[in-house]
């Protein structure tokens, strides 16, 4: 059976034409319904043919992500666990926010990959290893569960309002089936993204880079967190194998549309990277790049290698980049009573007697 959420619309309308001899406009009326209407059963599909829909109910089925569980902080911030369809375990968080008229609306935090092989010394998802990549299908499975999940039916005024791949896995290293999701998330008769509401997370893959740049399908946030090579290499040993400043390099005629800023993410590690000497090294690499700088406080965690940053050296921390005219937005992590940060649940599944409780990189700490 042919999961028809793994397909783009192209493919969708190819398989239709040659598995079923459908004309083009019954691919879009199938494809609006799965993404739009968000419909699991071909029978609701009212104006596709009787024929049709058991044809399609013969060879094919909408299959989603299924929720394990699902967490809530008292902040808002919701994290599902999902089964895959072979058993594997992923995550996704939804992070409140209110608008300028004070209407609840939210953000998604995806997962790209089963674990991840990046290994970063913070992330729970790092220490786990890397499983496998996930399909298109099950990237954007993560959107319609959502969206079920918040009763979310109205295109025209969505309450999933940002699409944010920062959850588990290093989205750039799953290339093919990132820009087949981005692709399908831009369709304006599927879920109907902008590019401006979605944001790639990375720690810097110099060949990703130079591809998503190209497309333009997201706008892009880079994990720092050190502000040299050598920490670095200390806290993210695999994302430091591309020299910090090529990275930089590349950074800066990374192709961006008019409005469009590329956000630093630096999770503030107590006396790790959190010094004045540290913020001066910050402001003499990123000074130059087209960006903003997203400080995340770190919050310690029963297990973890690191502590929170003292108040006074945040402060001083983000006090001395505005006087470098470096734009700085200070974030508290979101969900701290649920774990909400990557991995963590899946962690505490996998074991129960070893709980981390490490922060990831920016990952649903926003
Ligand atoms: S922080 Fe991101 S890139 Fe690093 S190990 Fe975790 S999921 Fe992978």
């Amino acid at each position: 059976m042919r999961n028809l959420v793994n397909l783009t619309l192209p493919e969708l309308t190819a398989w239709m034409q040659a598995e079923l001899g459908e004309p083009v406009f019954r691919a879009a009326q199938v494809w609006q319904w799965i993404w739009q209407k968000m419909a699991r059963d071909f029978e609701v599909m009212s104006n596709v043919s009787k024929t049709c829909r058991v044809r399609l109910a013969e060879s094919a089925c909408i299959v989603w992500p299924q929720i394990v569980s699902t967490e809530q902080s008292r902040d808002g911030t919701t994290k599902f666990l999902l089964l895959l369809d072979d058993g594997a375990l992923i995550e996704s968080v939804l992070i409140p926010s209110d608008d300028r008229k004070g209407k609840r609306r939210w953000t998604q935090c995806l997962s790209s990959q089963v674990g991840c092989a990046m290994g970063c010394t913070f992330c729970a998802t790092g220490q786990m290893g890397f499983e496998r990549n996930m399909t298109m299908g099950e990237m954007l499975g993560q959107v319609l569960v959502a969206r079920d999940w918040l009763d979310d039916t109205r295109p025209d005024r969505p309450l999933l309002r940002n699409l944010v791949f920062m959850g588990m896995g290093e989205p750039l290293l799953n290339m093919r089936e990132l820009l087949r999701a981005l692709t399908s998330l831009n369709d304006g008769k599927g879920l109907n993204f902008s590019p401006r509401r979605l944001t790639v997370s990375t720690c810097g893959i110099e060949k990703g880079l130079s591809v998503l740049g190209q497309n333009g399908l997201a706008y892009l946030a880079v994990s720092l967190h050190a502000p040299n090579q050598r920490l670095r290499e200390r806290i993210m040993p695999k994302a430091a194998r591309w020299p910090l400043d090529k990275l930089i390099t590349t950074l800066k005629s990374y192709p961006l549309k008019t409005r469009e800023r590329i956000t630093f993410e630096y999770l503030l590690l107590g006396d790790v990277n959190d010094s004045l000497e540290h913020a001066r090294e910050l402001a003499h690499l990123v000074g130059d790049v087209k960006g903003k700088l997203n400080l995340i406080v770190y919050n310690q965690t029963t297990g973890s290698p690191y502590a929170a940053s003292d108040t006074e050296r945040i402060l001083a921390f983000e006090q001395y980049l505005w006087s470098r005219h470096i734009t700085v937005v200070l974030r508290k992590s979101k969900g701290q009573d649920i774990n909400a940060a990557c991995g963590q649940l899946k962690a505490d599944r996998r074991s129960q007697a070893a709980k981390f409780s490490r922060r990831s990189c920016s990952h649903f700490i926003k």
